[in-house]
């Protein structure tokens, strides 16, 4: 079994060559070169700007490259919920924004010709009681009801024309979200960026941003990294779940953005034959469960993956292999033989409010916390991030607001998690009783 992502074993080209000297001076220095720094440093780029994009680490290698691949824009709460806490007008903004999201993102693969494999199969979302059922019925309408979203509930007989268990008592179907290949789009839009004229810096970590009080504009910016210092006009954060805890650099954003341990796995080659036959809608998937776990069939359907929260921190251990593998044989028995070829771990990053975020702060401006679901939501909101710094446009994103919460106690070290995975395990396990015993 590899230790690695399944993403990076592919014959497009995930590098960057590292520019001959650092710059001295820019109009935009991002922090980050994952799909939020690339995208925001493209934007500025095309409209003719000095852009230098910084990564401590290789271009793509937080996040970007370790995601199940699942372009959902997806908001984790309920628009009944957020209707109920923000209004029905803000409620139906963000929803709607994560219709106008993917809808570009898609735009952006075919206008750039990036071949990524992006596919509009739909994500059924599978209920593990009878209960959660029942709750889909009223998601169902509230997102029917909001332009763009096409949704069915589908009831316990027809489960089986999606994927082949009888775990569920149902499912919601969203034919609106899809997938692709994130090592793919990764390349491409590494190679579209590189084109715009931004300079992609790898290997060079940000220590500190001071004030530049030599300049007239007050957002000027002193950047300090391992490699010199280069000043900015406009500097934007896109560090998301991988702020590093080691520099000066980054407080203000950790403790308000908290990292949370993601684990992959990947079966071994089983066929489409296979693969079809096990998940006949080919969809994107989910399911209900308070620890809940996404799974889909690989880009070329010969495979399975799997994601669910991480028991690991740094490296994935036999442990989280095993309860993965367990969650996948749990829904589809027929696999309890078959190998896994790939196991990964991945920091996702959410705030106190569980939705993106876009915010400015002491002259910075900063796009994290896409709480699971930054395939479509990091791009998008780097380019927002970046048309706001730039002056480039008045109209941002319904996320543009004041910074999250501070999370209290919390200074970029997620100790609680384990506490919290664990409370959740044993609901799902109660709730599993529960209804067995039924
Ligand atoms: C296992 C896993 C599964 C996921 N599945 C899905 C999915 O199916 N669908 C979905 O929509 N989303 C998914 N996500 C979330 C999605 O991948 C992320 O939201 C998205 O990639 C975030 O992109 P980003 O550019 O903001 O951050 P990242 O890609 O994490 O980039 C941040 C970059 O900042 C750099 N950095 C940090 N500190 C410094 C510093 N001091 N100096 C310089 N550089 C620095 C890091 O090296 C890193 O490259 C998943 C994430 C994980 C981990």
């Amino acid at each position: 079994m590899k230790l690695s992502s399944y993403w990076w074993d592919i014959d497009e080209d995930l590098t960057t060559p590292m520019p001959e000297h650092m710059p001295h001076e820019v109009d935009l220095l991002v922090v980050g070169a994952g799909f939020t720094g690339l995208s925001a440093g493209l934007t500025a780029a095309r409209q003719g700007r000095s852009v230098a994009i910084i990564d401590s680490g290789r271009p793509g290698f937080g996040a970007s490259t370790r995601n199940g691949g699942i372009c959902s824009g997806h908001i984790r709460i309920p628009h009944a919920v957020l209707s109920q806490r923000y209004g029905k007008d803000y409620a139906d903004n963000v929803y709607g924004e994560g219709i106008e999201a993917r809808a570009d993102l898609v735009k952006f693969c075919d206008d750039e010709k990036i071949d990524c494999q992006i596919t509009k199969a739909g994500h059924f979302n599978g209920a593990l009681s009878q209960k959660d059922y029942d709750k889909m019925g009223h998601q169902c309408d509230a997102l029917n009801a909001i332009p763009g979203h096409d949704v069915e509930l589908i009831p316990r007989d027809r489960v089986h024309d999606e994927i082949k268990t009888d775990r569920f008592y149902g499912g919601l179907l969203r034919r609106e979200i899809g997938g692709f290949h994130p090592g793919k789009f990764f390349a491409g839009l590494l190679r579209v960026v590189a084109a715009s004229g931004a300079e992609i810096i790898s290997r060079t970590i940000v220590e500190a941003i001071e004030d530049d009080n030599s300049s007239d504009n007050k957002d000027a910016k002193l950047v300090r990294t391992s490699r010199g210092t280069i000043r900015a006009r406009q500097v934007i954060v896109a560090t998301n779940g991988y702020t590093g805890t080691k520099q000066p650099f980054g407080k203000f954003l950790r403790q308000r953005v908290v990292p949370i341990q993601s684990c992959i796995i990947v079966t071994e080659k089983l066929g489409k034959k296979r693969v079809k036959e096990l998940m006949p809608g080919m969809r994107m998937y989910g399911n209900t469960a308070k620890l809940s776990c996404y799974f889909r069939p690989v880009p070329d359907e010969d495979r399975i993956l799997l994601g669910a929260r991480s028991f690991d921190r740094l490296e994935p251990s036999g442990r989280s292999v095993a309860f993965l593998k367990n969650k996948l044989v749990d829904m589809l028995p027929e696999l309890a033989h078959h190998n896994i070829d790939y196991c990964w771990l991945g920091n996702v990053a959410f705030n106190q409010r569980q939705l993106p975020a876009m915010f400015k702060e002491d002259g910075v401006y900063y796009a994290a916390g896409y709480a699971g679901s930054g395939t479509v939501w990091a791009r998008w909101l780097g380019k927002k991030t970046a048309e706001l710094a730039m002056g480039m446009s008045n109209q941002t994103s319904v996320f543009y607001d004041k910074p999250p919460q501070k999370i209290p106690l919390y200074d970029g070290d997620p100790w609680f998690m384990p506490f919290v995975n664990g409370y959740f395990a044993v609901q799902d396990k109660v709730n599993e009783w529960g209804y067995r015993l039924k």
